[in-house]
C-alpha cells in the first residue's frame, strides 16, 4: 500500500490541496497526518474538513494548545497570537476534532509521533544526539516523525546514528532502524518554498520525499487578510 505521509500543514490550504492532488496522482492509497494541522496560517477549518475521517490523524503541539491541551505560554508571541487566532476561527466540531488527536499513534508498520519518540508533542529532533535518545527509548523500526519542518533521515545501526537531509526525488529504503520526517506541507523552513511529504511504500520498503509548487500568493493573502502577523504570510515565499 501506498501512503502519503504528511506533517506540519498549519491551516495552509493551498499548499494541502496541492499535495493530496500530487499523492492521488502518485498513486497513494492512504494518508498519514504527523500533527500541525493547524496553526500559523488562514484556513483551520477547511484544512480540518480536508482531513477529518480520511487519514491517520496525529495531533501537534499547535493542535493541543488550540484546544487547550497544552500551554500557549511555551510559543513564541507570533505563534501564540496565531493559536489565539485559531482558537476563534474554529467550530464546536473543529475542536471536537482537534481534542480527539493523540501526538502519537501506531500505523501498520511504523511509529508515528509529531515530536520524537521521547516526548511525541515538544521535542525537536535537530541533531543526531537527540534521535539517538529516541532510538534507545524504544525498539521501533522504522518511525515517522515531524515538528521540525526539515526533511530529514535519521539511521540507527546499532553503534551510532546518521543523519540525512532528503532532497525532492530522494527515495529512501525504509530499512531498520529508521526515523523520517517527511518536511512540513504548510509551513517549509529549508529554504525551499515547495510543499514537502512522503510517499511510502510499504510492501517495497521505500519512501519517496516529493517537494510540490502550490498557490503561495494565495495562502500569504489570507493570511494578510486575516490581520494574522505579516512573517507568517511573508516566510511563505522564502521557506524560512
Ligand atoms: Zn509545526
Amino acid at each position: 500500500m501506498r501512503v502519503a505521509v504528511l506533517s506540519d500543514i498549519h491551516s495552509n490550504l493551498e499548499a494541502l490541496d496541492a499535495v493530496l492532488t500530487h499523492a492521488r496522482d502518485e498513486g497513494a492509497e492512504a494518508l498519514w497526518v504527523l500533527g500541525d494541522i493547524v496553526g500559523y496560517g488562514a484556513d483551520p477549518h477547511a484544512v480540518i474538513e480536508r482531513l477529518a475521517g480520511n487519514a491517520l490523524l496525529l495531533g501537534g503541539n499547535h493542535d493541543l494548545a488550540t484546544v487547550g491541551r497544552f500551554d500557549i505560554a511555551w510559543f513564541n508571541t507570533v505563534a501564540a497570537t496565531a493559536l489565539r487566532w485559531t482558537a476563534q476561527e474554529v467550530s464546536e466540531s473543529d475542536r471536537a476534532f482537534l481534542r480527539a488527536l493523540e501526538p502519537r499513534g501506531d500505523a501498520p508498520d511504523a511509529l508515528l509521533v509529531h515530536g520524537s519518540v521521547v516526548d511525541p508533542v515538544a521535542e525537536y529532533v535537530t541533531g543526531t544526539h537527540i534521535a539517538a535518545a529516541s532510538f534507545d527509548t524504544e525498539d521501533f523500526a522504522l518511525c515517522f516523525f515531524g515538528h521540525t519542518h526539515l526533511p530529514v533521515l535519521y539511521r540507527s545501526d546499532g553503534a551510532r546514528v546518521r543523519g540525512f537531509v532528503l532532497d525532492d526525488g530522494e527515495t529512501v529504503t525504509a530499512e531498520p532502524r529508521s526515523m523520517i520526517n517527511p518536511g512540513s506541507v504548510g509551513q517549509p523552513r529549508d529554504g525551499d518554498p515547495r510543499a514537502s511529504y512522503l510517499l511510502y511504500d510499504g510492501d517495497a520498503s521505500k519512501a519517496v520525499l516529493h517537494r510540490v509548487a502550490y498557490d503561495v500568493e494565495g495562502a500569504q493573502r489570507k493570511i494578510r487578510a486575516a490581520g494574522l502577523p505579516a512573517v507568517l504570510a511573508d516566510r511563505l515565499a522564502l521557506g524560512r
